[in-house]
């Protein structure tokens, strides 16, 4: 008997509705012995039945082959990983976490989540750390996504959402200028509102160092040098404000600061940005003149502005732009962001980040401290205070007064920290390692207890897409045997230390909790129900009652800051943490590909993408590539002061000639990450993902240096994933796990 589910895809932030077949004819079910089969979900707003290939074979992670389905020990540091019962593991790891409190205190045990968790896991992850643990340290991988974003939207607006209309509103708007953002390849379903927006007769404008596919549709391409991002927000102020397109009214009406921001962009004039940038004068008079002029008129960034060590300033001028316009708070217009993390958002709202408890409330503030504890049930004073960043909690494992047990669920930093050969080589100095994963990630490897852990069509849960639309993940088929949800994973450790209320394992039950507990905070979810969800399609927050309908629009009458008025961030232009010099004289910007979804942990065990998109590249321009004498698919090394990686040249005029560019998805030699700055946003502390210095060379001149993580000795003996690309088109490492690495 076939049965269909409707429910969502488990990557990107657009959270793509689908519908789900199971029970079918095998034969039918798919690549890899997938138990499911995708079918289309036309009545979902926002894709609309539209999916990227990445959604359409997601049901190849539920294959038994390509997910973990018992738990894995490692009785000694060097030795294998082995099969355990959950009881000896789950007992493992209480002693474990119990014993460094015990020794250390309770600041050295450690969580760190992932913004693919369901909002119940992160608010359960958060409790868990605050109320069982009482740590301070617990923070996630979505401080590497959006937390510049967030603090520039805070810091103008006074709340952070996303987005703060749906994105049914872009096809209405005058102007759109997009801002290192690539849906083409990211989110290829929402691509469809940019298009409309243009076939409306708007104006779409892409700012990207590449020549992206979504930079290739636009009506403009601006092409910055990396970093350029916040001199070129300020030129086009500049040039608005020499123009005489103030929007005075607006200004006066409904902001504050314009004074500074106004001095700020006066002395980024035409010329000076041109020499800071490299986009010629006459195409930032254009940008300007096109935005200055529409009705109406949006910002949208993304990872490329935010990812800088001076991203909070960078967002923050790019929204001056829109208040200084009046394109803000008005219908059709406005500043927003395009999460990237299946639950970005809601990840971030529901306290698994380092300074907020739930309903997106400060933990230093008294009264959000009152209210949740008194949700919990505890004494606001048991509650730590603010914990360290997601680098800064990596970067201290294992040292002293630094995290010394670490429960990790959900992200893989091995390939996806900055700095990665280093925060690899932190991890293997804990004295207890514990992930939760659905899959034997490289994180995982390192491991001394791997906990599987259910995901998106095994369990029932919601996520808060990119436009703020909390949705609702449906369970489609039963988990393996040996699988549990982190909820059930959570009370048992809660039990086992001590806990035994307040951690039940029903999402629902969770998510009425988390209702309480966000009540009357910024991201309100107390009028938000499963039932409502069903019904409604989603409800956008803030939702503070049941009779409530959802706010698809924010600031419409006023914005969220104390007097009402955005306030102007009145930013000037800064160096990046790492400019190129003599010894590493290119920049290197990282970023995403179609096929591959973040540091590859689930897409990497999907055939058909990993046969799309198997393995790194480095894209040069052919100005560069004739300079090193390099020709198309020849091995480079890409050095920077951290490590270097090799990978196959791709050549292409798409980038510019003093920029090369790497997808950071894969593991091994050709990791990306091994290369990138950990230089944190003051704000933020976001790390520079999006630019440092390197120079690239021929392979062969450069092999007798060190392999990334050569000099890091493994002492936990994980299996580590074999290097990508000795030669080219290699295949990828391992998609399954073989027995040699999970000796039973
Ligand atoms: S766009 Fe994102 S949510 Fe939609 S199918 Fe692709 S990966 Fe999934």
């Amino acid at each position: 008997m076939t049965t269909t589910t409707d429910t969502h895809c488990p990557y990107c932030s657009l959270q793509c509705g689908m519908r789900l077949r199971t029970g079918g004819d095998p034969a039918r079910a798919g690549a890899a012995g997938a138990p499911a089969e995708v079918l289309e979900r036309p009545g979902f707003p926002v894709n609309r039945g539209a999916l990227c290939g990445k959604g359409r074979s997601a049901p190849a992670l539920l294959a038994p082959g390509a997910r973990l389905t018992g738990p894995l020990l490692r009785d000694r540091p060097g030795g294998p990983l082995r099969s355990a019962g959950w009881t000896e593991a789950l007992d493992r790891v209480a002693a474990g976490l119990a014993e460094v409190r015990e020794r250390h205190g309770a600041d050295a045990v450690g969580v760190f989540g992932g913004g693919g968790l369901t909002n119940e896991k992160a608010y359960l992850l958060g409790k868990f750390a605050r109320v069982v643990l009482r740590t301070a340290n617990i923070d996630y991988n979505g401080r590497f996504c959006m937390s510049s974003a967030a603090a520039a939207h805070r810091r103008a607006f006074g709340l952070d959402r996303g987005l703060p209309f749906p994105l049914a509103d872009i096809p209405h708007t005058g102007c759109l200028i997009l801002v290192g953002g690539n849906p083409a390849e990211t989110m290829p379903p929402a691509l469809r509102y940019f298009r409309e927006l243009r076939e409306n007769g708007g104006t779409l404008i892409v700012v990207d160092p590449r020549r992206t596919r979504t930079a290739a549709e636009a009506d403009l391409h601006l092409q910055p040098r990396p970093g350029g991002d916040l001199a070129l927000a300020l030129g086009l102020l500049h040039l608005v404000i020499a123009d005489g397109r103030v929007d005075e009214e607006f200004v006066a009406a409904r902001t504050t600061g314009f004074d500074r921001a106004r001095a700020a962009a006066m002395a980024h004039w035409p010329d000076r940005v041109e020499r800071i940038t490299g986009v010629p004068v006459a195409r930032l008079r254009t940008a300007a003149e096109l935005f200055g002029r529409a009705e109406t008129g949006m910002v949208l960034t993304a990872r490329g502005p935010e990812q800088q060590s001076k991203g909070t300033d960078t967002v923050g001028a790019w929204i001056d732009l829109c208040l200084a316009t009046g394109k803000a708070g008005r219908p059709y217009s406005g500043y927003g962001c395009l999460t990237g993390q299946g639950n970005g958002q809601g990840g971030r709202e529901h306290g698994q980040k380092a300074d907020q408890l739930p309903g997106y409330r400060s933990i230093e503030d008294p009264q959000a401290r009152a209210h949740v504890a008194g949700v919990w049930g505890v004494d606001p004073d048991e509650l730590p205070g603010a914990g360290r960043s997601a680098y800064e909690l990596l970067d201290g494992l294992g040292r002293p007064g630094g995290v010394r047990a670490l429960l990790l669920a959900g992200s893989n930093p091995v390939v996806s920290a900055p700095n990665a050969a280093h925060v690899t080589a932190r991890l293997r100095e804990l004295d207890l390692l514990v992930v939760a994963d659905p899959v034997l990630s490289e994180t995982a490897r390192l491991a001394d207890v791997v906990l599987p852990v259910t995901q998106w069509a095994e369990e029932e849960g919601t996520t808060t897409n990119l436009e703020g639309r909390v949705i609702l993940r449906r369970r489609a088929l039963d988990p393996p045997e040996g699988v549990r949800s982190e909820l059930r994973v959570l009370r048992g450790l809660a039990a086992r230390l001590g806990v035994r209320r307040g951690f039940p394992e029903e999402a629902e039950e969770v998510f009425d909790e988390l209702r309480r507990a966000s009540a009357g905070g910024d991201a309100d979810y107390s009028g938000i129900s499963y039932r409502r969800i069903a019904a409604e399609d989603g409800v956008f927050w803030p939702c503070p009652d049941d009779a409530h309908p959802g706010t698809p629009r924010l600031f419409l009458e006023r914005f969220a800051t104390p007097d009402g008025r955005a306030r102007f961030a009145g930013v000037t232009h800064r160096p990046a943490g790492e400019e190129p010099d003599r010894d590493y004289p290119l920049h290197l910007t990282t970023g995403r590909v179609l096929a591959q979804y973040q540091s590859g942990a689930q897409t990497r065990r999907v055939p058909e993408l990993n046969a799309a998109a198997p393995g790194p590249f480095v894209e040069l321009h052919p100005r560069l590539a004739a300079r090193l004498a390099v020709a198309e698919g020849d091995l480079v090394a890409v050095t920077s002061r951290r490590g270097r990686a090799v990978a196959p040249a791709r050549i292409t005029d798409a980038i510019r000639p003093d920029t090369v560019f790497m997808p950071f998805h894969w593991p091994g030699a050709g990791r990306a990450n091994t290369l990138t700055n950990p230089a944190l946003d003051p704000v933020s502390r976001m790390p520079e993902f999006k630019l440092c210095a390197v120079r690239v060379e021929p392979a062969r001149e450069a092999a007798q240096g060190p392999a990334p993580d050569a000099a890091q000795a493994p002492a936990r003996g994980a299996a580590q994933a074999p290097a990508w690309g000795a030669a080219r088109g290699t295949a990828q490492g391992p998609t399954r796990e073989t027995a040699q690495e999970v000796a039973p």
